[in-house]
Formats: C-alpha cells, sequence, structure tokens
C-alpha cells in the first residue's frame, strides 16, 4: 500500500511542475511584471495632463488621440482611429491590436478612457479654458493600458489577440449629451462586425491611494467573475501588496465596462477604493482642475499594472489550451495505470491467501 501511495505521488511530481511552465514563452511572468516602469507610467500622465483638458467638445480632446495613436504605433501595433459623432462633435476611439492574426484562439479587450472633464464648466467657452488634467481620471488607466501593451508588444509570448483601445467621450459633458459614447460605439462596431470578444479589462481611475497600502476594487457581474478571479489569482500567486475588493453589482454601470455587460460580454471594471457610501471613487479632485499627477500614488498604479499584466498573461496565453489537454490526458493516463496496477495487486493477494 504504501509503494502504492509512492508510485502515485512520483507519477503526478511532474504534472505540478508543468502547471507552472505558462505562460508559453522564454520570459516567466515574474520577469514580465519586472519590466513595468513607474516612470514611464507617470510620463504618460504628465503628457496626458499637458493638453490642459481633453474635454471631448473641445479639439484637444483629439489632439490627445493623436499623441496616444502615435504611441501605439511607436510600439508596433496595428494602429486604427475610429471616429463617431457625439451630438455635433467629432470624438475618436484610439484601437490598436496586438497579434492579429491570433484572433481564432480568443480576443481580449484592455480599455480605458482618455478624455476629461470639469464638472465646473457650463458652456462651450469654459469647456476651451477651464483646465481638466484627469490625471486620475483617466490619463492613469490610459498610462496602465500603454505600459501593458509596451510589454506584451515588446515580449516573445505567443499570446491570443490583444486590442487596446483608448476610449473618447466617456464623460457626460457640460452639456450632458455624452456618456459612455466611445465604449458603446465600439461594441456596436465589433458586435456589427460579427466580432470575438472573449472579456474587456476596463481601467477607469486607478492612481488615487487614501489608506497606507494600495487598493483596487473590481466591478464585475456574475457572468464575468472569471476576469476578476484571474486578477485576484495573479495578485495572490505573485505575492504582489494589493489589496482587491470584489463587487459583484449590476448596477455599478458608470464606466466603459458597461457596453460590454449589455451585449452580454464578459468585462470588469478596475477602479480605485470606492467610497462605501456613494460607491463613487474616494478622489476629491477629480472632475476638477486639481485632479493632477503630483496627487497620485506612483506605487499603487505600478503594483496594479503588475496584476493585470500577470491575469492577462494568464488569460491570452496562446498554448493554454492545448496544454491542458495534454495535462489532462497525463492524469487520466496515470489515474487508469495506478487503477490497473492495484487490481492487479489485490489479484495476486487474493491468489495467495
Ligand atoms: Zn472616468
Amino acid at each position: 500500500m504504501k509503494m502504492c501511495a509512492i508510485a502515485i505521488i512520483l507519477a503526478l511530481s511532474p504534472i505540478a511542475g508543468a502547471f507552472e511552465a505558462r505562460p508559453s514563452c522564454s520570459e516567466s511572468i515574474g520577469d514580465l511584471m519586472d519590466e513595468i516602469s513607474g516612470s514611464r507610467i507617470m510620463d504618460t500622465i504628465v503628457h496626458l495632463q499637458s493638453f490642459d483638458t481633453r474635454d471631448y467638445h473641445t479639439s484637444f480632446a483629439m489632439d490627445a488621440a493623436s499623441y496616444i495613436l502615435d504611441s501605439m504605433h511607436d510600439l508596433g501595433l496595428g494602429t486604427e482611429l475610429q471616429e463617431f459623432e457625439v451630438s455635433g462633435f467629432m470624438a475618436a476611439n484610439v484601437i490598436a491590436v496586438l497579434n492579429p492574426e491570433a484572433a481564432s484562439r480568443g480576443v481580449y479587450i484592455v480599455g480605458a478612457h482618455y478624455d476629461s472633464e470639469n464638472s465646473a464648466v457650463s458652456n462651450q467657452s469654459e469647456a476651451e479654458n477651464i483646465t481638466a488634467p484627469g490625471a486620475d481620471d483617466n490619463a492613469s488607466g490610459v498610462a496602465v493600458m500603454l505600459e501593458i501593451a509596451r510589454i506584451l508588444s515588446e515580449s516573445e509570448c505567443e499570446l491570443c489577440t490583444v486590442k487596446f483601445v483608448a476610449f473618447g467621450a466617456e464623460e457626460s459633458g457640460y452639456d450632458q449629451s455624452g456618456g459612455i459614447k466611445g465604449s458603446a460605439e465600439f461594441v456596436a462596431s465589433e458586435a456589427q462586425a460579427g466580432t470575438r470578444c472573449d472579456g474587456a479589462i476596463i481601467m477607469d481611475m486607478v492612481g488615487y491611494r487614501a489608506a497606507a497600502e494600495s487598493r483596487i476594487t473590481l466591478v464585475t457581474n456574475e457572468a464575468s467573475s472569471h476576469l476578476a478571479n484571474s486578477i485576484v489569482e495573479a495578485t495572490t500567486e505573485s505575492d504582489l501588496d494589493l489589496a482587491i475588493q470584489v463587487r459583484t453589482d449590476e448596477s455599478l454601470t458608470y464606466s466603459d465596462h458597461s457596453p460590454f455587460w449589455s451585449q452580454g460580454l464578459a468585462s470588469i471594471l478596475i477602479i480605485e477604493e470606492l467610497n462605501s457610501l456613494t460607491n463613487r471613487p474616494i478622489n476629491p479632485y477629480y472632475h476638477t482642475s486639481q485632479d493632477t499627477a503630483d496627487r497620485l500614488s506612483l506605487e499603487q498604479m505600478t503594483v496594479a499594472s503588475k496584476a493585470v499584466l500577470a491575469a492577462l498573461l494568464h488569460l491570452t496565453d496562446q498554448g493554454e489550451d492545448s496544454y491542458h489537454i495534454l495535462a489532462y490526458g497525463v492524469v487520466a493516463a496515470t489515474v487508469m495505470g495506478v487503477v490497473i496496477i492495484a487490481l492487479l495487486l489485490l489479484r495476486k493477494r487474493k491468489g495467495e491467501t
């Protein structure tokens, strides 16, 4: 009996090793996470706030879109400017695609809106002249997205398709004509084209930290819980210094994850700590001229980037399907072998007695 237990352990040990082998690339997840640069994230935020405002009623928003398009193009990604109209104003989404040829293996979206708003603005002239630096809301999400895009585009991992999308016109605007328009446009256009979408990870306001520790909230619905779980698991596996609160609440639809939900697609929102009474982000400066880079936590943005990157590597790893089939095959064959040996031993014993 003892021999049998040892045989099982010996037979199963290579499988335990094989499960740690993901992702299917030469670099380990830890190596790739180490490449995340907090200073690059901060540089992007400072650049985005230098437009003074990215209110979609102004031409500055399109200037910011051009800057993001150039940044994505410089990474060697195929890029597209998806223009659309909101109450007579032209707005745009910036789309960049990594590994477009691998779409049959899976398509994941990483998204963040780049427009900003100052709630003190009440007309067009004020929209053009009152600053809305939007460092936390949402240069932070765009900067994290660009940093993840940089690392994945430079790595040799064989991942499935990843679309990085900087959404326009997420804010409602002084005339209340907008609100989550860019992501709605993107989802509608993808649905019309019949494009595959396995899940969307949306980031909106990830940089402000009120507590001593780094904290993020994952807003999800039941159907998207696997996406939230992938972030929680990646954080635990890599022992990241990040406190995560998962909120499964379909009523929290105030950002770009909601058009995906409406279309029946899996999506989660990654956002900083929420005020427990209002369910809104705790940053007291957002939608004001004081939403600036100096008020953000570089530590929180860096660790959140690592969690998202590690989760994405697990989700998009091309080797996963064939790998699991192989692993399950080996387990099944081992179990069968052990049963046969046990039966033979039993038969032998019966024969002896
Ligand atoms: Zn926002």
